[in-house]
């Protein structure tokens, strides 16, 4: 696909903001009117906190590119994927007269994305198991959508898309496909669309520190799509995005592989665990299977059941809006979940 055909015009116009930083970082450095006395006493000795980063996440880049098997070239980071999201939908659509497409039910920040720039949303519903039915796709579009977002495994519902079903959208719709995988960790990472870059050059993969990595406070995400793509995110996004703190966080975190196995392997065991319980409640009436670290569940009067566990300082997220009668939970730890498990079937108990 020809992609710069679908950028806006303004933004293939952009004369890129270059950075003052030249490219040689040795020397005498007095071209950014930074403050040559660093750091304000601050002892993190590693970082050059008194200089700005890179904007080009050189390092990072080279970093993760060998932590994932792909070339850097490929890879751009965002402060937290929902960074990416807002620049994805400024790059491609045209405010007041495009349209991203968005599957009923998925995650919210798309939407409010899109209507904080002025675009409108086209909708379709997800199949009764959460997955693409072509029909209702097809009905969605039209000659102004420009983007389709796709979520696997999907928030809130868990589950992961079909392959099958989604390379046929790839391959018939005349845009751009995000394919958001910020859960992706916790499933067998067979199932990303990682491999399909080298076979398409329209679509963008999202992945975040913020669920496997257990690093939400960090604001870090990055987007994984072809060349094309990723040096116009690179020419839109805030030059200096990332902060010296995050890339230096990053970089300690990025080898710690076993840790990470070992947190996202407790937290599937307790998801099992929960779903297993959950479904010996007689009046949670349906348990859906998930691939990620949430469960969403039906139960009766599942509003009371909210409130209840509020006030007894338990916050689970109410998804009725989205699919009738639902709860989502996240998976916590061992003693949260307990907590939880132990408050809901209190309710049940003593509310009868
Ligand atoms: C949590 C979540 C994100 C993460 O966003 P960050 O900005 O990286 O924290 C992205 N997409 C989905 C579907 C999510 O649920």
């Amino acid at each position: 696909m020809n992609i710069i055909n679908k950028v806006r015009k303004n933004i293939l116009e952009l004369t890129p903001y270059s950075s003052a930083r030249s490219l040689n970082l040795n020397g005498i450095l007095l071209d950014a009117n930074e403050n040559p006395y660093c750091n304000m006493g601050i002892t993190e000795n590693e970082i050059d906190i008194n200089r700005y980063p890179d904007p080009f996440h050189t390092k990072m880049r080279k970093r993760l590119s060998e932590y994932l098997s792909i070339k850097p070239e490929n890879i751009v980071f965002g402060a937290g994927s929902d960074e990416l999201i807002d620049l994805i939908i400024r790059i491609f659509c045209e405010p007041g007269k495009d349209n991203i497409i968005i599957p009923k039910p998925t995650y919210g920040m798309y939407e409010v994305a899109a209507k904080i720039n002025d675009i409108s949303v086209n909708y379709f519903d997800l199949s009764k198991y959460f997955q693409i039915s072509q029909e209702n796709f097809y009905k969605s579009m039209d000659a102004n959508s420009k983007i389709l977002f796709l979520c696997s495994p999907n928030n809130p519902t868990g589950n992961l898309l079909e392959k099958e079903s989604v390379i046929n959208i790839i391959k018939s719709f005349d845009g751009i496909i995000v394919i958001d995988e910020a859960y992706i960790d916790f499933c067998n990472i067979e199932f990303s669309f990682i491999n399909e870059l080298n076979n398409f050059n329209n679509i963008i993969l999202l992945r975040t520190f913020s669920k496997a990595w257990g690093l939400a406070g960090l604001r870090l995400g990055y987007a994984l799509a072809s060349k094309e793509i990723i040096n116009i995110l690179l020419n839109v996004k805030l030059p200096y995005n990332i902060s010296a703190l995050v890339s230096n966080l990053f970089f300690k975190v990025i080898d710690k592989e076993e840790i990470k196995r070992k947190n996202i392997d407790l937290i599937i065991s307790e998801r099992n665990r929960l779903y297993k319980e959950l479904t010996k409640i007689k009046e949670v009436t349906k348990v859906y299977p998930t691939d990620a670290n949430y469960i969403l569940f039906q139960a009766d009067r599942h509003i009371e059941l909210f409130n209840y566990l509020i006030a007894n300082g338990i916050v689970i997220r109410d998804r009725s809006s989205q699919i009738i009668n639902s709860l989502r939970v996240s998976i916590g730890t061992i003693e949260e979940n307990n907590t939880f498990l132990l408050n809901l079937r209190k309710f049940y108990e003593t509310s009868n």
